[in-house]
């Protein structure tokens, strides 16, 4: 594969041959996905699953792992609902990770991703040992998968991320960096927080967010890309400059004829910026 394909973030329900479509037509060669739901997991739905990637010419480079009662409505409600932080669900939960990480291996997907949650930055609690246990016994099943274990940036700063990865001591787990979700949930400067994450960066979101006013209590609002305060161009060249080389995969988290307009325009953008940045 070429360094920094574009990529989609493909959501396979029942809209999944248009999403598909609209890749092949805007030629992305490649797709974060979640996986197809409990019902499609046969070997024949994967087979069918897999075939109608293969025919719009998409590689899934990401699984991303979704968990039933997860709300991303406010950023409090996240706190309570979102990934394998919540302890009354953190042991189903790492069992259903474990399922789609054996999912990804079928469909030959090399990494498995997700939200862990608000990670805690107080280190010496039990509930932090606890959650760095639980994302370990995910992280070795996909060492058994042959696959890297991708935690999204978004919801913990910088240095509780970095202190976490180290805590974790396991050498198949990177990051996913959105930079947009840094400004949407007010944790830091994302530009500058690619430097600090720096080659454990090993995919990206691109996605675009304005600052709220009431930071890490209420969320900013989550625009068209180059139209937010990451400031794409200076996103990619902080990859350049950690020698990213991984899919550029656009992000956008709305639905309809809006977002398939917002998808096209930022395919354009990152063509061109990708040109200035990396003369590709
Ligand atoms: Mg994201």
């Amino acid at each position: 594969m070429q360094d920094h394909p574009l990529g989609l973030f493909i959501i396979p329900d029942e809209h999944l041959h248009e999403r598909l479509a609209t890749a092949s037509r805007l030629g992305i060669p490649t797709a974060h996905i979640l996986p197809p739901d409990r019902h499609s997991r046969s070997a024949e739905g994967l087979r069918s699953f897999k075939q109608a990637l293969q025919d719009a010419g998409v590689e899934p480079t990401v699984m991303f792992c979704g968990f039933e009662g997860e709300s991303y409505e406010t950023i409090p409600i996240v706190r309570e609902t979102v990934g394998l932080v919540p302890r009354e669900t953190r042991s189903a939960r790492l069992e259903k990770a474990k399922r789609i990480s054996d999912v990804a291996a079928a469909l030959e997907v090399p990494v498995t991703a997700l939200h862990v949650g608000f990670i805690p930055d107080a280190y010496d609690t039990r509930e932090y040992g606890e959650i760095v246990e639980t994302v370990g016994a995910l992280a070795d099943h996909c060492a058994a998968n042959d696959q890297w274990l991708h935690l999204e940036t978004g919801q913990e700063t910088v240095e509780t991320l970095l202190h976490f990865l180290e805590d974790l001591g396991r050498p198949n787990v990177a990051v996913n960096f959105d930079p947009a979700n840094m400004i949407l949930y007010g944790t830091g400067d994302p530009i500058e927080a690619v430097r600090q994450i720096g080659d454990l960066i090993r995919s990206v979101h691109c996605k675009d967010a304005t600052w709220s006013s009431k930071p890490r209590v209420e969320w900013g609002e989550e625009v068209p890309l180059g139209e937010g305060d990451v400031g794409m161009e200076n996103f990619l060249r902080a990859l350049k400059d950690v020698g990213y080389v991984g899919p550029l995969t656009i992000e956008r988290e709305i639905v309809g004829e809006q977002q398939l307009r917002d998808i096209e325009k930022g395919v354009q953008l990152l063509r061109e910026l990708r040109t200035n940045v990396w003369g590709e």
